[in-house]
């Protein structure tokens, strides 16, 4: 039989179609030429090399930065039949002279290498002997200085074209923006590779930004959307992280720890055991994620802002890398706002550079009072076009309405400037709302015009005024100054009503609407046997040592539960199922939906 792009598919990777540009891509680099690849998490960057890699002779070599992460890769790929192999300092000598053995009997059709490596004498003596089907840059932008992810070692590979002239490679990134994308070409010398651009949506992510009232309860809410599934709670400090995870670990939750402080072993650990197993929630500061490929990461949450848009979809970008519907959530107040504006004046660096972090977080700000929908917001930063509201984040679906804030802003603004622009907001709002308190009296307050003048809104809705007007830029928050409030040069106009301000009004946020793009949530009645899928999916992976997604992905146990297969012929129309898993699993698999649906008819 020939081997040819769609066989490869079918028969080793279990899918029937190729997604995106995937084919096109993969038809080029078969073709003997070179491509960069721009493509968004869980995009399916990964099959663009691999299935050259089993349809051109030779060796493909892999070039990964993440050496963590090579294990899993060659795990899965020996899963589905595929002979890959791994080379890097965590193996033995003698693992390593027996991998070199068979890559020079012909027997590996996958080499992963750590970009170090590559250009050691010894390996390129190694290369040199063999037949190499392509060369694979997997996060190329590490090649970048401009880039976040710069790695020296990464320079090396500017060389590649000249040690090894005439053989294919392959650039791949989820970043790429313009100038990233240009240096990756110059220093990988791509000149003539065909460039596949593929944009940054991740269609199947939810995004979801509230206003802080309660983080806690609020958080606890969302998660009861995702009992039994594994998510990540992003905190700003090592100290919020440890309470958090202490707190849900009372209510309930199976949550972890993960901050640059904590003890290497005890890190690693946890973050083996969110590998590993089903639903542990990882509460972590950004030190966690970086070479995360777990793919059924079902949420993302943030109880703090990210300092940018970038840092916000790199982050929620985690979510969702097996295609399934993931959320991204993220509640802010006051307080994380001053933060970051301090944080933002306090940077050091040129003026030309505090201009553009202050450019930055009032796009991200911006994002998170915007009254249109948010995947519009996100996409346009990155410089994509999005003409449709997406139908898939809260504004979406449920449409915030906007109200006139205009005279609310002015009663707010003087009630700052007749206590003297030297009180917090707490005191301010007291004031409005005509409160009797021992320090209203002490200053006299009671005394002013403005006491008692805003009944009309209640404490936390002028409190989210307040969070407006300072992201606005109409109020500021003087952090040398006890964080009174004080009026700036834009709150003018305003007291003078010579403009009007529309706001975002807060709503309680009922039950979350569920979009056209998720697919449909699991119904009761399919709950014993998706546990009884996954129960099977862990035993497996425990007695070989891998994580469960190595065994089957999400997608594939939900398309087992939709497609209820009864013989092997069947279990082949699902998607991820193979040669080599319908022959390691499928009689498994099949006697679990066959034991679990003759119990539900017996009951029935
Ligand atoms: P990336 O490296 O771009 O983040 P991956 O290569 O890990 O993405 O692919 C993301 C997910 O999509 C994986 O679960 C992968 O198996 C799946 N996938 C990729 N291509 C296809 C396809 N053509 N059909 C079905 N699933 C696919
Ligand atoms: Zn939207």
């Amino acid at each position: 039989m020939t081997v040819t792009p769609s066989s490869v598919l079918g028969h080793v990777f279990g899918y029937d179609t190729f997604r995106g540009q995937q084919r096109a891509i993969i038809d080029a680099v078969v073709a003997g030429k070179d491509a960069l690849v721009l493509m968004p998490t869980g995009g399916g960057k990964s099959l663009c090399y691999q299935v050259p890699a089993l349809v051109r002779p030779g060796v493909a070599v892999v070039i990964s930065p993440l050496i963590a992460l090579m294990q899993d890769q060659v795990d899965g790929l020996r899963q589905l039949g595929v002979r890959a192999a791994f080379l890097n300092s965590s193996l033995a000598a003698d693992s390593q002279a027996q991998i070199e053995g068979e890559l020079q009997a012909g027997q590996i059709d996958l080499l992963y290498l750590a970009p170090e490596r590559l250009l050691q004498a010894r390996n390129l003596q190694l290369l040199s002997q063999l037949q190499i089907a392509l060369f694979a840059i997997d996060e190329a932008h590490c090649v970048s200085q401009w880039g976040h992810d710069f790695r020296q070692d990464y320079l090396q590979l500017e060389n590649l074209q000249q040690h090894f002239p005439g053989i294919p490679r392959i650039a791949l990134t989820a970043t790429a923006d313009e100038r990233t994308r240009q240096e990756i070409i110059d220093r990988l010398q791509l000149w003539h590779a065909e460039v596949f651009l593929d944009g940054f949506d991740r269609p199947n992510i939810y995004y979801a930004i509230a206003a802080k009232n309660n983080a806690r309860q609020q958080l606890l809410a969302f998660l009861e959307g995702h009992r039994n599934e594994a998510g990540i709670v992003y905190c700003m400090s090592r100290r919020k992280v440890e309470e958090t995870a202490a707190w849900l670990q009372q209510q309930g939750w199976d949550a972890l720890p993960y901050h640059a402080g904590l003890d290497p072993s005890l890190r690693a650990g946890y973050q083996d055991r969110f590998l590993r197993e089903d639903a542990v929630i990882m509460v972590a500061t950004i030190a966690f994620g970086m070479g995360i490929d777990k793919p059924d990461v079902r949420f993302v949450a943030h109880l703090d802002l990210p300092k940018s848009i970038e840092a916000y979809y790199q982050e929620t970008g985690r979510a969702g890398r097996d295609g399934l519907a993931a959320d991204a959530w993220m509640v802010y107040g006051l307080q994380d706002v001053v933060r970051l504006q301090q944080m933002q004046a306090n940077s050091p660096g040129s003026e030309q550079h505090k201009r553009l972090e202050k450019h930055k977080l009032d796009a991200l700000l911006g994002m998170c009072e915007v009254i249109s929908c948010r995947r519009q917001v996100l996409l346009r930063y990155f410089g994509e076009a999005a003409p449709e509201p997406c139908g898939n984040c809260d504004t979406c679906l449920l449409p915030p309405r906007s109200w006139d804030a205009t005279e609310a802003a002015q009663k707010l603004l003087s009630c700052v400037y007749r206590t003297g622009q030297r009180f917090g907001v707490g005191h301010v709002v007291d004031v409005l709302l005509g409160h009797d308190t021992e320090k209203i009296r002490r200053f006299g307050h009671d005394q002013l015009s403005t006491y008692g003048i805003g009944p009309e809104l209640t404490g936390p809705q002028w409190r989210s005024l307040v969070r407006q007007l300072v992201v606005r830029g109409v109020l500021r928050v003087d952090m040398e100054g006890f964080s009174a409030l004080q009026l700036t040069e834009a709150s003018r106009p305003l007291l003078r009503s010579e403009v009007q301000l529309l706001l975002r009004e807060e709503q309680e946020r009922g039950k979350r609407r569920s979009s056209k793009l998720a697919q449909p949530r699991l119904e009761p009645g399919d709950m014993p046997l998706w546990q009884a899928l996954r129960d099977c999916r862990k035993r497996l992976a425990e007695q070989q040592g891998v994580p469960p997604y190595v065994i089957f992905h999400d997608a594939s146990l939900r398309d087992m539960l939709r497609l209820r297969p009864r013989n092997r012929q069947e279990l082949l129309q699902v998607s991820g199922v193979g040669d080599s898993k319908l022959e390691k699993y499928g009689d498994q698999f099949l006697a679990v939906i066959a034991r679990v649906d003759a119990d539900s008819v017996d009951w029935g």
